[in-house]
């Protein structure tokens, strides 16, 4: 009866395999009202008989900062688990724009710049390995960044210089084709951008090559501890013994975090999805050659000649639907700035759901409280940018490493 008294009954309902939810449906004319009893028998049986004990450790979400981190944990000779709600890399970390710096970073916290600062170092040598493993080139290519209007250039000169980020006024040339009315304009010729689906699908590739396990389409739903340890997770297809659990599940980790636990006796991490809509010109390679940024806008010109149009930041509920008036927006926003799309037609237009935090400041820490659960989430705009830096910080932490920069700003008792 222990398991009972430590799950929620609706974690159970949903751990049960159809064939079982069928059988309390049918005796209740059609309606999953349980007897509290008689479910605990069910559950207690069914567990005892199929609970099988994954890897050394469980990564509950398969975005880039869950694949990531599941690579940083197999070279460090750990095994790993990946599981996923749905399949792996479809969520934020698809959507995004691949950029590999912050909007602004130097109206940003400092604590989001040393992050990705780090990352900036650690992605040539890992996209090298990602492409001889998997055979996938994950276009991590130098195109630049234009950023047109700057009336804080001085902050602006002063972040570079800080982080050794390369930059001047941008050439004539640059300009030359866009339409906007640029105030202290600012060239940063060095940045990076991914093209993050490539990426989600080379590392994949890799981490089956070296033997991570994925589970796709298995929620999380519950936890059952004992002795200050998680010593199995309930989810949607069965539950599993574990050794050490880490939660990398995005924008869904707030929400999550309260359900696990209801009393809190620390400050829970604070992480809300925030949508972001954008739009895709299918143009010729080369039309426009940086990473242009006017205002709260940006166009990303890929490899193939596909142009990103982004992105709109919306509070939301977990709802990725795309709007017409958006669209609009959108397409108002890059045919002004970059005429020559007006002769192109666009050939997408999606959304993702951010992890929300209120300063872009993700949590990387340990559990207080429980010994074998840490948490990797909150990364809001700048992921992509984080992820490596992120990934190599928490197994860090883990695995009692020193770290190659500070950890406080990412524990739980800081402001994110
Ligand atoms: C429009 C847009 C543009 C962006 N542009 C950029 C950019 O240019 N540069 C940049 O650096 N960042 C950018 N970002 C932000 C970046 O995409 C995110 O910060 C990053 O993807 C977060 O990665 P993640 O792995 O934490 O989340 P996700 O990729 O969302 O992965 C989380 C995973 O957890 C799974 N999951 C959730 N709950 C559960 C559960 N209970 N059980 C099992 N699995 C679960 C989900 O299914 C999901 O696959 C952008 C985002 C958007 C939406």
């Amino acid at each position: 009866m222990l398991t009972c008294s430590i799950l929620s009954v609706s974690a159970i309902k949903h751990a049960l395999p159809n064939w079982l939810k069928q059988i309390f449906a049918d005796k209740n004319n059609g309606s999953l009202a349980f007897d509290h009893i008689e479910l605990s028998f069910s559950v207690m049986a069914l567990t005892r008989h199929t609970m099988t004990t994954l890897s050394d450790v469980t990564i509950i979400g398969g975005g880039i900062i869950g694949l990531l981190t599941a690579r940083e944990c197999l070279l460090a000779g750990l095994s790993v688990t990946v599981m996923d709600k749905g399949q792996m890399g479809q969520e934020s970390s698809w959507a995004g724009g691949g950029i590999l710096l912050p909007l602004y970073p130097w109206r940003q916290a400092e604590a989001i710049s040393q992050l990705v600062m780090h990352s900036l170092t650690l992605y040539p040598a890992l996209i090298e390995e990602l492409n001889i493993a998997s055979g996938i080139d994950p276009e991590c290519v130098v195109s630049g960044m234009l950023i047109t209007k700057n009336p804080d250039i001085e902050a602006a000169l002063a972040w570079c210089t800080e982080h050794a980020i390369a930059n001047s006024t941008p050439p004539e040339s640059l300009i030359a084709s866009l339409t906007t009315a640029a105030l202290n304009p600012l060239w940063l010729p060095e940045i990076r951008q991914v093209r993050n689906p490539r990426l989600l699908q080379a590392v994949q590739a890799d981490l089956k090559l070296k033997g991570v396990s994925f589970i796709t389409d298995c929620e999380l739903i519950d936890l059952q501890v004992q002795q200050r340890r998680v010593q199995s997770i309930f989810t949607t297809t069965g539950r599993y013994a574990v050794k050490t659990v880490i939660l990398t599940t995005g924008a869904w980790t707030g929400g999550l975090w309260q359900r696990l636990f209801p009393v809190q006796t620390f400050s829970p991490p604070i992480i809300h999805p925030i949508k972001g809509q954008m739009l895709l010109f299918d143009t010729k390679p080369k039309m426009l050659l940086p990473i242009v940024l006017d205002e709260a806008h940006y166009l990303i010109p890929r490899l193939d000649g596909k142009i990103l149009v982004g992105s709109t930041v919306e509070r939301c509920d977990f709802n990725k639907n795309t709007d017409t008036e958006t669209k609009a927006q959108l397409t108002d926003f890059a045919q002004q700035l970059f005429p020559a799309l007006r002769q192109y037609p666009i050939i997408n237009h999606w959304a993702g759901l951010r992890p929300g935090t209120e300063q872009g400041i993700p949590y990387i820490a340990l559990h207080p409280e429980l010994e074998n659960l840490s948490i990797n989430a909150g990364h809001f705009r700048n992921g992509l940018a984080m992820a490596p830096a992120s990934a190599q910080l928490l197994v860090d932490l883990l695995l009692k490493r020193a770290p190659k920069i500070a950890l406080d700003p990412y524990q739980f008792n800081c402001p994110h």
